[in-house]
């Protein structure tokens, strides 16, 4: 069912990454930033993330010998050092996920671009080394946000829905970034979150109902030779209950066999070499989209 089956690593029938969005309690503080200080309810339902979700999501990962991409704010990062060494110690890749997690969309041109500029600091500071990937908060991806990114030399970017598999963007020239697409049904705040400081009142799934969407795409992926990335949420995920639910996923996939697990990051270099080998020829989807009208 896909037209243009990119060839993965050893014959391996999918590509799986576990990649998580650790965005805390920057939510509330650029949601909120009059009171911030007065929602410690919201506060604390978010700081469950540095707290208990990443240590336990890393610790699980750690225990399956499963590498992750964790996308950090640069304002988490800078606040919560203890929580990126977790990441970092496990030898997991950390990844660009904005600064105070604004939605690019609503932000100025200069705005996302002071952003994106903080939040690779951030990153380098903690890291030694400049981030490879990048994944837009709340799913914003601007007008702009392909542009900055290429002219940052980021290789990947993974927060676009547009294909089973990974893609190139341009922006006009000849550099390239590869997107990494994931799908809705692969966010757990849909399953998951009823959240009332941000209107976000959605019935609450049981582990077992969010895993069957999890599941099903994951085995459509080993079907038909796709890619399955989860962007998950450590205090969203990272619950015991939730928790116990994706050891359960990972036996399911390991049971599978022939699966590739790898960071996002290692999953763009091999799209880059066996694009560069003449293995394979990607879809290109060349920016801006135009804003024509056709005429009425
Ligand atoms: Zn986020």
């Amino acid at each position: 069912m896909i037209r243009n089956p990119i060839p993965w690593p050893n014959g391996a029938r999918c590509a799986v990454c576990f990649s998580f969005d650790v965005d805390a309690d920057s939510t509330i503080h650029h949601g909120f930033p009059k009171d911030a200080d007065n929602r410690l309810h919201s506060t604390s339902l978010l700081r469950y993330d540095t707290e208990v979700g990443v240590p336990r999501i890393v610790d699980l990962l750690n225990r399956h010998k499963l590498p992750g991409t964790f996308f950090v704010p640069g304002w988490v990062i800078e606040r919560y050092p203890a929580a990126v060494e977790t990441i970092l110690k496990g030898g997991h890749e950390l990844g660009h996920h904005g600064y105070l997690h604004h939605n690019p969309v609503n932000l100025s041109a200069a705005e996302e671009e002071d952003a994106i500029g903080r939040g690779i600091e951030a990153v380098v500071k903690a890291s030694g080394k400049r981030p490879r990937g990048y994944r837009a908060p709340s799913w914003g991806v601007s007008r702009n946000t392909i542009r900055f990114l290429i002219e940052e030399g980021f290789d990947y970017e993974s927060s676009l829905f547009g294909d089973d598999i990974p893609y190139l963007l341009t922006y006009g020239g000849n550099r390239t970034l590869v997107e990494i697409p994931t799908a809705h049904g692969l966010d757990d705040w849909p399953h998951y979150m009823n959240w009332r400081d941000f209107d976000y009142m959605l019935p609450i799934s049981s582990p077992q109902r969010a895993h069957e969407v999890f599941r099903s795409e994951f085995d459509a992926a080993w079907t038909h030779g796709g890619l399955w990335v989860c962007v998950w949420h450590p205090p969203v995920s990272g619950r015991l209950a939730r928790a116990m639910a994706i050891e359960d996923l990972i036996a399911h996939m390991r049971g599978r066999g022939n699966v590739w697990f790898a960071t996002l990051e290692e999953i763009s270099a091999h799209v880059r070499k066996v694009i560069a080998s003449g293995q394979w020829k990607p879809r290109i989807d060349t920016l801006p989209i135009t804003t024509d009208r056709s005429p009425s």
